[in-house]
């Protein structure tokens, strides 16, 4: 079970101190911004921007966002100077000036198009579903499923499961399920890669996120400071925070240490 983060911050300063520069991670919905009904709504409020820039602008800190969105979305959303965007749960990477996928994006982007389709047929008569195309990825999000229509849902996402071709797979997150191509490349695989990517073997390194998928991250980064957002009993990360203010709360104590 992951500890609250504020009674072992001599434990997180100490490791902190061996090592530079810091690689932090954090994922976007959940974690930046509360989660919010519309996927479109969520906004990077004011203040915690502010204490992001802070961060991002000191020369010992890399610093990049994790997130299952698109990665124009995510950008637009994000938007900060010199930092890296992290789009569809790893699938799309993009730092100044250079661009990765583990993934050939033009066969995928047909391939989701036409299964978005297929999702839209099956259930967007149910009220409040929504379908969306995140290019390399597509999202059935319920959060706003009108009630009394959950056992029609579940059974139509059951009999969509078991024919979902072999070439898909789906993600649970909260209230969200996502359709991905089948490849074996989670959060944890893009923090990996984009360590290597900077040459910075020797990096500490920082995850903070909400997500199901953000337990992959947890997982790969096991002697890290890792940070579950919220109450997991079960969650693999090391540290725990309550909610988005604490985050930044975190943001403005790692701008003190360094
Ligand atoms: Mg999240």
């Amino acid at each position: 079970m992951p500890a609250l983060l504020w009674d072992h911050l001599p434990q997180v300063q100490e490791s902190l101190q061996k090592h530079q520069p810091w690689l932090i991670f954090t994922d976007f919905d959940g974690t930046l911004s509360p989660i919010v009904d519309q996927p479109s709504q969520a906004v990077l409020a004011p203040e915690m921007r502010q204490a992001l820039l802070v961060l991002v602008q000191r020369p010992h800190i890399r610093f990049a966002v994790v997130s299952g969105r698109s990665l124009e979305d995510i950008r637009q959303r994000v938007d900060l100077p010199g930092i890296i965007h992290v789009g569809n749960h790893g699938l799309e990477i993009a730092g100044p000036g250079w661009h990765f996928s583990p993934i050939h994006p033009s066969e995928t982007r047909e391939r989701i198009l036409s299964l978005a389709k297929e999702l839209e047929a099956v259930f967007l008569d149910l009220p409040g579903v929504l379908i969306e195309n995140k290019s390399l990825t597509v999202s059935l999000h319920y959060r706003c499923l009108a009630e009394g229509f959950a056992s029609q849902f579940n059974a139509r996402l059951k009999t969509f499961t078991e024919q979902l071709p072999a070439a898909f797979a789906m993600l649970h997150g909260h209230c969200v399920v996502d359709f991905r191509p089948h490849v074996q490349w989670h959060k944890g695989d893009a923090c990996l890669w984009i360590k290597n990517r900077l040459g910075l073997a020797d990096a500490a390194m920082i995850y903070i996120g909400d997500d199901r998928t953000d337990e992959d991250a947890f997982a790969a980064l096991p002697n890290e400071v890792t940070i579950v957002v919220g109450f997991n009993a079960k969650s693999k990360a090391r540290f725990s925070l309550a909610d988005p203010s604490a985050v930044r709360t975190f943001w403005k104590w790692l701008a003190d240490q360094g």
